[in-house]
């Protein structure tokens, strides 16, 4: 594509992006077609000759669009969002312009030294200790794995390295119940077997148990194996529970366990000083992983990992091949902090967001979700048929419809998945549900950058008008 070309088709695609961010509640949130249906309409082969760009971008049009779901409309209140704002938006414009793989401080030493200065700003933001060492990986799980081969590493003596897995003990790992499946996944690919996972259980408030949790530690030394690393989640992917990390973090120093955090959603939160006695006990923490590419207005993806011990994670992480000898040793080789070699430019999108906002306009913007979630959950919670199986935690909400003369689970069960049908079905509003306590709960969390009381006030109105037909 010639010059003048790109500039004609990017201006045409900035209009389609602005008019599509001022017409986005036009859409159905959730994409409504059938599996196969996308596939079908694009061709088996790939053309032999280039095609004018006007084709491929009405093609855009007609095709992916229907399978868009719309993440970034304010009535997007499933799973977790991945919310992103302008400038974030047009970081991305720039990365992908500029298109740097920033692999080592020498393919781009702007890069590697805004992705320093952005996690000390970030880590000093959530007050987190000063002794953590950030970097940026694409996902949580990816963080975590990271977590977990340096805790695996400094467990056997930096056996594993040297002589693989064969002949170390029984390595035993550690979360609760409620923390999300990446631990068990990133264990079992660690090489620790679905036998030496244990999955402690949480409480009514759904955090981890310590007592329950230290008799396992202590069945398994019994046992001959050795307890490798626990892992803490701050803000459960189901209800948003909170584990007792400071009873937690005494167990890893009494043990020498490493200890991992998880705040991938709610760590955002911790922006805000009244939601800090969640933190108490990181000082202890050898790991802490949450993603501004959930609530913090990054654009996916965006996870940020903090590490304790520096010196250690270089030393299961770097490897030196021949086209990489000469480079610097007195800078930081953000390639030798994790598992790929080739890294995006991440940190300008998260520069561009901290100094857009401002420290208090993030602040303000999350107490705003917070209030959000809270007028909505006043107005559910004051009709007793909506009964919630977990307390408002920050802006997560779980709950069902429950009338008083229903008593069977698998009726309750079918009821509130009918209704959550029901609401993606008319396409202003995407919720979700999950298990509770075995319990199937819609789950809904207002937490769009965008979203505002009207997108509240409106899947309130909507729930209600579909439970009364379930209620008369
Ligand atoms: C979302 C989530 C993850 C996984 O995040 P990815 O970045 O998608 O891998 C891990 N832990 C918790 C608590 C989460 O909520």
């Amino acid at each position: 594509m010639q010059n003048n070309d790109f500039r004609q088709q990017a201006h045409r695609i900035i209009d389609f992006l602005a008019d599509y961010a001022a017409q986005i509640e036009k859409y159905p949130v959730m994409s409504l077609v059938q599996p196969g249906d996308i596939k079908g309409m694009i061709p088996e082969q790939m053309p032999e000759q280039g095609e004018d760009f006007a084709n491929i971008f009405a093609d855009f049009n007609n095709i992916i669009m229907p399978g868009i779901t719309h993440w970034q409309h304010p009535g997007f209140m499933a799973l977790f969002p991945s919310n992103g704002s302008v400038p974030s938006l047009l970081a991305e414009f720039l990365t992908a312009g500029l298109g740097v793989n920033a692999m080592v401080w020498e393919t781009s030493p702007a890069a590697t030294e805004l992705e320093e200065r952005v996690m000390e700003w970030l880590r000093d933001a959530c007050g987190l200790p000063a002794e953590f060492h950030g970097v940026i990986q694409d996902t949580a799980s990816t963080s975590t794995m990271l977590a977990i081969l340096c805790a695996r590493e400094r467990a056997s003596g930096f056996t594993v390295r040297a002589k693989g897995c064969s002949g170390i003990m029984p390595f035993t790992c550690y979360c609760s119940e409620e923390a999300h499946y990446s631990f068990e996944k990133d264990a079992r690919l660690a090489g620790f077997g679905d036998e030496n996972i244990r999955k402690i259980p949480a409480g009514a408030d759904y955090a981890m148990q310590p007592d329950i949790l230290e008799r396992a530690i202590r069945e398994d030394l019994a046992a001959n194996k050795k307890p490798c690393i626990i892992e803490a989640t701050l803000g459960t992917t189901g209800a948003l529970g909170f584990d007792p990390l400071e009873e937690i973090a005494a167990l890893c120093a009494r043990h020498n366990i490493w200890l991992h955090v998880d705040a991938a959603y709610a760590g955002s939160a911790f922006l805000l000083p009244e939601y800090r006695h969640w933190l108490r006990g990181i000082e202890q923490a050898d790991s802490y992983v949450f993603n501004p590419h959930k609530w913090l207005f990054t654009h996916f993806d965006c996870s940020a990992f903090f590490v304790r011990d520096r010196d250690l994670l270089l030393r299961v992480f770097s490897s030196d091949p021949e086209y990489m000898k000469r480079n610097r040793q007195d800078v930081v080789q953000y390639k030798d902090w994790g598992i790929a070699l080739g890294r995006r430019f991440r940190a300008l999108k998260l520069w561009f967001v901290m100094r857009s906002f401002g420290l208090e306009g993030l602040q303000e913007r999350l107490r705003t979700h917070i209030r959000l979630a809270e007028r909505l959950y006043n107005r559910l919670h004051s009709k007793l048929y909506w009964e919630f199986l977990a307390p408002l935690s920050m802006n997560v909400l779980c709950f069902r419809l429950h009338p008083e003369h229903i008593t069977e689970e698998a009726t309750l069960d079918s009821i509130n998945t009918k209704i959550i049908t029901e609401v993606n079905a008319g396409g202003k509003y995407f919720v979700s549900g999950t298990r509770l306590k075995g319990k199937f709960v819609i789950r809904i969390v207002p937490a769009q950058t965008q979203v505002n009381e009207k997108h509240v006030d409106g899947i309130a109105d909507l729930l209600e008008e579909i439970a009364a037909g379930h209620i008369k």
